[in-house]
Formats: C-alpha cells, structure tokens, sequence
C-alpha cells in the first residue's frame, strides 16, 4: 500500500516497518497537536509555544566516550534520513549523564563525522544540538514528583542482596524491606542522597512498579545512584546521577522525540520507558503524547568489530596508527581509507532496517563504495609491482632513443566532457612484474618471449626476452616495437593482439608510496568465538609498496579518489599526501571486483 505521504516523500526508498509507523503516525495525527516551545521542556514550557513545525522529531544519541563508527553510521543515516524524508527534525544529542570525562576530542569528532555524511541538525532557524546532562534539574524534579506519587522509593539494601531480591527468570523478586517506606521518609532520605550524605552505593532510588512482573526490568528498576563523582558540565553540583533507562526517555520526551530508534537490546526496557512516561505525563511533567521507543537490529558487519571500547584498545595498544587509520571501521578510518559519504549513505538505504539480528556481509559495504566512485572516479594508470620493460628497438623505430611519444586517455571513459590525461611513452617503462612470464601457463597472454601485446594507449610490441640477475630474479623485460600500430591512428589494428599492458612511462612516471589494505581481521565473524579478538587481527592486514604512477597523479588532492586501471580504486591520503611536493601517497580503497570471502 503505497499511502500518499510515503510515495510523495520518498519516492526511491523501499519501505520498511519504522517507516509504515511514521506513515501511520502522520496519517491519524498521533503528534499533530503537538506544542513545541522552541527548546527542550516540561509540558508547561512546551503548551506555552506554537503547533510543533517538525512532523516528527527522532535524535541521535551517542555518549562521547569514542569516535563513531559504521554502526553508527547506520543509526545516522536512519535517524537523519527518517526525519529529512518527512519533514522532521533530528536532533543531536550527546548522551552525557555519567559523570566521566568527557573528551572534547570526541564530541568534535563526533560532530565532524554526522555533518560528513552529509546531515545537520540545524531547522526552522534553530540548532537542536542537546545535551542530556542539561536536563538533570528536570530529572531529579520528576524523580521527588514520582516519590510524592508512591512510584519510587529509596532502597538501602546492600548491592549483593538487591540482586538476591530480584529473582530471575523462574522465580520472582521479594520485596525490599524499604518498599514500604512512608512518602515523607522516602523523600527525605532521596534528599539526603542528593545531599551527598550517603556514601557511593549505600542506596538507591528505585520505582515502585512490581517485584514479580515476568519481565525483570519492571522489578522495580534503579533510576538514581549515588556517585560522588564531577561532572564535565555540572561539575560537582550532583553526587547522584540518573540511571540510562531513566534518563533516557525523560531526555526524549523534553525534545518532544516522536520516534525513539534504538537497537534491539534495549526491547524488555520499553515497558519501563512507558511506564515512566506515563507516570510522568499523569503528573502534567511531560508534553503529550509522549514519544515511543522503536526496535531495529543493530549492524554486524563481517570481518569488522563495532564496539567503542575495542576499537580504543586497538588504537591505544598501537595495533592501529589512530582512530582514523583506514583499517579502522570507524568514520575517520573509512573517510581515510578513501569511502564518500555517499556511498555509506547508500550502503545503509540497501541494508534498511530489520527486527532480526544478522550479520551483514563486508561486499555489501565495497559494493556501495565501487557503485558511488565508478561514475566519479578519475582513471589513471599506475605500476604497483615496478619491473623495467625496455624496447630496443625504439631509437630505430621511432627517430631516436630519448624521443618521448605523447600518448593521452580519457579522465572518465564515458564522460568525454572531462577531457584527457596526457603522459609519454619511452624507451623504458614501467610495467607489473607479473605482467611477463619466462614460460607462460596456459591462457597467460601477456608478456613472454614471441608474443604481441598492446601497451595500453600505445603502441604494439612484440616481447623478445630479459635480463635477470644472479639470482634469477628478472631486471628487465625486453620487447620491440611494432611500428604503425599506435591505438588511434590509421591501422592500429591491422595486427590482433591478446594483451592489454598498462605502463607507465619511466621518464615522467612519478614514484609513490602505495598502501594496501585488506581487512582487519581475519575472520568472518571477529569477537564472537572463545577467542581473543585481538588474536583474530589480519597480520597482513597493511603492505606498503613503492609504486611508479602516471604524472596526472603527481597533481592529486588529498582525498582525491582515483580508479587505477585494472588494480582498483585509491584515494590520496588525506594526512600524508603531499600534492606537489614529491610524496604522492595512496591508499588502496578497494579492488575492483569483490574479492572478500573468496
Ligand atoms: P558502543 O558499544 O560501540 O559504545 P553504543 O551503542 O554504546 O556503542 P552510543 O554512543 O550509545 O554507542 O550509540 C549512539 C547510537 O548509535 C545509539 O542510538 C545506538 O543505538 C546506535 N548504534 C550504536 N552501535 C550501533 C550498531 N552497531 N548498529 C546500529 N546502531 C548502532
Ligand atoms: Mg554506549
């Protein structure tokens, strides 16, 4: 069924569950009459503002601990997609209510890395870049509202037999014998908490809901713990801070979040999102209707691991050069590598979104990449593997040793508009050593003795031999040239050749280091096994090449991404590349076919 809103907005996307509610929500007006005071709030503040001018309002919500990465990716993508394809709003939230240290490094980096892929979190004249640890004030309001209320209370239990208390799967929870607490004790006792008269741990706030409930998250759930701890924002003005599943929906339900998107594990806490909202709502704290929490499986990417805390201990035990090194499944490490925003973009429209747990395979992610960087990508040729091919015949055949033949070829062979590449044949070049064979295997039609190939843009030669060394290992490949036979001119074809060789030319080839990357780790499904992960790391994970590339690539811009004839698609690194300055450095982004697995 193809309802008007979602074939108006979003005419190239497949459907998926998350989008037939938002269509379901706009169509019956769930959130129509929506006030919205211009700022994160309580109900009284958002009653007092106009009809909300965001349709629907999602966010994103990462704690600052880490740089992002693929997986977030994913949640980006939905969560800013989501809110552009139907004229809402997605916020930017920075989920900082655990009093640790937080790095600037991280909250630019994180900035940097959602405005890379291309989203914003500026509308209707507004930034709407949040933090959680803004609304503490609030939370520690509506936790002495929910004590007044009889839904919480103070708990001084010790940690271990709290945990005896709340049974499990077969057996219910007892109650503490603090639940019956009176109103008056609870909330002096939540105030001597806040007060920073009660030790770390000695108690807790908890709701009141029900001890046998069959879904342990409503065994009345912690929502405040003491930790005599600085905050990075409020400093030491707080010695209790709020537990993540209470906070969590407060934080939504102050943005006015229409559609909470979060990751399948956080399904059993709903019924206490809920709950809490309820609660909070029948007290006139928060705007209504209150925001509701939505399920999708997180990204498992094969050969890849997604977890802030391992990929720090990768970079900090040097197993990486950085967060941005471009093994890193990082965004820093895939922008590095040589990935556009647009192919990750890409990448998440063809994974969509599921309520299943599954393993996505690493092709999906190349093939987006090669699908974006195929029609951009400029051509040139480059010799990874250099070995010299010499044509001894060349000052006979073309009026003297040293005279350079101009040889030129599309930027782009199906965009003519983009002009030539310019570059000279010579006496010498620079081909790939496993471009001649000694004796060829069968069906091997490139270089070895007797047989005619043609240089690519160039001339036919016919292969005559080499030169080797005292161990055997070959020096020079040698050939002839077969005049009249240059591509492009008159009778270029009159002789039929098997092989393509790409070259370049040795008098204005220019000398690159090259880097080749391939995965990380060696397995398909790393951190998964009894194994260390560390000890699933791919050792060959990097090899460094010096290469000779064709002098188009001298001029290269850092981040400049480029497909080298037959080998794959490489970009200038972004760090150390220097244009012009005689160190071109390139990273292998991808090959040219999908080779993982294989
Ligand atoms: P990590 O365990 O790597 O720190 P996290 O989930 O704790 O990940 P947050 O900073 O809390 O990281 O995440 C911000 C948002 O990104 C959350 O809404 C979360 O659901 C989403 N997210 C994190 N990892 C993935 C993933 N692999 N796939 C999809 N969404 C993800
Ligand atoms: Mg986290």
């Amino acid at each position: 069924m193809a309802s008007p809103i979602d074939s108006k907005e979003t005419p190239a996307k497949p459907s998926n569950f998350l989008r037939q509610v938002i269509v379901r929500d706009l169509e019956e007006g769930t959130y129509a009459q929506r006030h919205w005071g211009g700022t994160p709030g309580d109900a009284a503040h958002q009653h007092a503002g106009p009809l909300d001018p965001a349709k629907i309002r999602t966010r994103f919500p990462p704690e600052p601990n880490g740089y992002l990465h693929v997986g977030h990716a994913k949640s980006i993508c939905l969560n800013f997609g989501l809110a552009r394809d139907y004229e809402g709003v997605c916020h930017m939230r920075f989920d900082d209510t655990n009093p640790e240290k937080e790095e600037q490094e991280y909250v630019d980096g994180i900035l940097d890395a959602v405005h890379w892929l291309g989203y914003g979190w500026d509308a209707n004249g507004t930034s709407h870049l949040y933090h959680a640890s803004g609304y503490f004030d609030f939370m520690y309001r509506a936790a002495e509202y929910l004590i007044e209320a009889g839904h919480a209370y103070v708990d001084e239990q010790t940690p271990e037999a709290m945990r005896a208390n709340r049974g499990d799967f077969s057996k219910p929870g007892v109650d503490s014998p603090h639940r019956s607490r009176s109103i008056d004790e609870n909330l002096q006792r939540f105030r001597d908490m806040r007060d920073g008269k009660l030790a770390d741990g000695s108690a807790v706030l908890r709701a009141k809901i029900d001890m046998a409930s069959p879904n342990i998250n409503m065994r009345d759930p912690t929502i405040y713990r003491i930790k005599h701890a600085e905050h990075h924002a409020t400093g030491d003005k707080w010695c209790i801070y709020p537990m993540y599943t209470y906070a969590h929906p407060i934080e939504d339900a102050l943005e006015n979040i229409t559609h909470s998107l979060c990751t399948l594990e956080f399904e059993d806490q709903r019924p206490f999102y809920d709950w809490l909202l309820d609660r909070l709502a029948e007290g006139g704290l928060v705007n209504t209707p209150h925001p509701r929490q939505y399920e999708f499986a997180r990204l498992n990417l094969t050969y890849v691991i997604t977890s802030k805390r391992k990929l720090k201990q990768l970079v900090d035990q040097g197993h990486v050069s950085g967060w941005d090194d471009p093994r890193m499944p990082t965004i820093v490490g895939l922008r590095r590598r040589g990935f556009t925003p647009e192919a990750i973009q890409l990448f998440a429209d063809r994974i969509g979104v599921s309520k299943a747990d599954s393993w996505i395979d690493y092709s999906t992610l190349e093939i987006a990449l090669r699908d974006d960087l195929d029609p951009k990508a400029a051509r040139a040729m480059a010799v990874l593997d250099p070995v010299k091919l010499v044509i001894t015949n060349w000052g006979e055949a073309m009026g003297g040793d040293d005279f350079l033949d101009p040889c030129s070829a599309p930027v782009h062979p199906h965009a003519p508009e983009r002009g030539k590449r310019e570059f000279m044949c010579g006496r010498e070049l620079w081909i790939e050593r496993s471009d001649y064979e000694e004796t060829p295997p069968k069906g091997f039609f490139r270089l070895f003795p007797g047989n005619k190939v043609r240089l690519k843009y160039g001339h036919v030669i016919e292969c005559t031999g080499s030169t080797q060394d005292a161990s055997g290992r070959i020096t020079e490949v040698l050939a002839k040239l077969v005049p009249d036979t240059k591509s492009g001119t008159p009778g270029a074809d009159a002789i039929k050749v098997k092989g393509n060789i790409s070259w370049v030319g040795v008098a204005d080839g220019v000398k690159a280091e090259v880097r080749l990357y391939d995965r990380l780790f060696s397995v398909p499904q790393p951190d998964t096994s009894e194994k260390d992960y560390l000890e699933e790391l791919n050792p060959h994970s990097l090899k460094v090449v010096t290469a000779y590339v064709e002098p188009s690539l001298g001029k290269a811009l850092g981040d400049e991404k480029f497909q080298f004839e037959r080998h794959g698609y490489f970009v200038a690194d972004r760090k150390d590349h220097t244009p012009g300055q005689g160190k071109p450095v390139f990273n292998r982004v991808t090959g040219l076919k999908d080779t993982y697995g294989k």
